[in-house]
């Protein structure tokens, strides 16, 4: 049986344990839903005071050039690029992960139109917003959404595909795709591919380049700990960068913004991904998410800094999965997220048949914060627990479990309060 001692000499050993300082996390709270909104970094508060009081009070317009906010979205995209395995001038942070699917969905499908293939695939497990940017684009365009479990693949793609659109590390799960191998599956039968890394940027190692991937996007304000609604960003592979289509074809996307001329003429790569003018307070804040992130590149010789935490990361999962088997058995909690590491993204989830909802909001009143998923046909309720290496250590883990074990033990999940449903789960 593992103790609470041996939670504490991992903790010791734990090279990473440091970046924890980089954050303002509330006391008494052990916060397990990173996945979903990542937590307050120290920077952030001083450095968007700045943004305002200096950048925008005293410098106004002059600031554009004068604090850079021009290339922000560049300057950012290339910071995030050293955590997808792309380039820089690959990436740039803008809009929302929503708004830019749209945008790399669209590109895909205009290089598609003309090859006779009607078909986007998509998992049925996917994102919502996903799947409705992808239903509404695809009615819009003449294309048809296909939508399938992941058993199916490879078998599902044939040469009707045009387009191949995939969550790298599910949601609800946290099941993980072999970017690289569906990707080469993808390609054989001529489809493109378009990945989200909504729960994979700052998470897990993503390699872009190396897996031949077409388009891809992200999220800001989940692992990369941007702030409510921070930007996302988008990628596109440098063979298709010269040539994508842009739908939402706006000024800031323009090869020269400032001539303003009176027809559209496309920037060279990635800078064509922008619409209008950037959120620069929000930018600002993004920026110090990313930088909590890339601190970590000090624990694995400049590999963005994914390698040193994708090792804490399955330690933290493992131990987590350790503790709920020898702790709460026979408490009809299942597994759902898979064992094996090469499937693993950085969030555990377990599902029971009932009481999940109560369950989580019973852990949230005692500062375990988790969240819930409602299951579906194929799977009971979820609870879901996401584990961020940066500020979460092994003891944190071993606390997380001993408020589950006591939650279920007593019964206290029962109680009126915890099973009344909030707006936001
Ligand atoms: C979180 C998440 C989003 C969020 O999209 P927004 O436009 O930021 O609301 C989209 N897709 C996936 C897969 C996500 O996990």
């Amino acid at each position: 049986m593992t103790t609470i001692e041996d939670c504490r000499a991992l903790d010791a050993q734990d090279p990473l344990r440091a970046l924890r300082d980089q954050f303002t996390l509330p006391e008494g709270v052990i916060y397990l839903d990173g996945n979903s909104l990542g937590v307050l970094p120290k920077a952030a508060p001083a450095r968007i005071a700045e943004v305002v009081a200096q950048e925008w009070g005293q410098g106004l317009i002059r600031s554009w050039n004068t604090a850079s906010w021009f290339d922000l979205p560049q300057r950012l995209g290339d910071k995030v690029a050293r955590l997808v395995g792309a380039a820089p001038g690959e990436v740039v942070c803008t809009d929302s992960t929503s708004v830019n699917l749209y945008k790399v969905l669209f590109a895909a499908l205009s290089q598609q139109k003309d090859s006779g293939r009607r078909l986007v695939l998509s998992e049925r497990s996917n994102f919502p917003t996903d799947l409705y940017i992808a239903e509404s684009l695809c009615r819009e365009r003449g294309f048809e959404l296909r939508l399938i479990d992941e058993r199916e693949l490879p078998g599902v793609l044939t040469e009707e595909v045009a387009v191949l659109m995939l969550t790298h590390v599910n949601y609800r799960t946290g099941a993980m795709h072999d970017m690289k191998a569906v990707t080469a599956a993808a390609h054989a039968v001529g489809a493109l591919t378009v990945w989200d890394l909504a729960h994979s940027a700052g998470a897990v190692p993503v390699a872009l380049n190396e897996s031949q991937a077409d388009y891809a996007i992200g999220c800001g304000y989940k692992y990369l700990n941007g702030g409510p609604g921070a930007p996302a960003f988008a990628w596109v592979h440098t063979r298709h960068a010269g040539k994508f289509e842009q739908p939402l074809a706006g000024w800031w996307g323009h090869a020269a913004p400032f001539e303003f001329t009176p027809h559209y003429r496309p920037a060279p790569g990635v800078g064509r991904y922008l619409c209008g003018t950037q959120p620069i307070i929000a930018l600002a804040g993004l920026e110090c998410g990313i930088d909590t992130v890339l601190a970590a590149e000090a624990f694995d010789a400049g590999q963005g800094g994914m390698a040193a935490l994708r090792a804490k990361s399955l330690a933290l999962t493992d131990l987590f999965i350790r503790l709920v088997e020898e702790r709460c058995p026979d408490q009809g909690l299942s597994l759902v997220t898979p064992r094996e590491h090469a499937r693993r993204g950085s969030q555990v989830c377990l599902s029971r048949k009932e009481g999940a909802y109560a369950i989580v909001q019973a852990l949230i009143a005692r500062g375990v914060i988790g969240d819930y998923r409602a299951g579906d046909a194929q799977m009971p309720d979820i609870l879901r627990f996401g584990f961020t290496p940066l500020y979460l250590g092994f003891e944190d883990v071993w606390n997380a479990v001993e408020h589950l074990v006591q939650v279920l033990d007593t019964g206290e999940w029962q109680r009126p309060e915890f099973n009344r449903k909030n707006a936001v789960t």
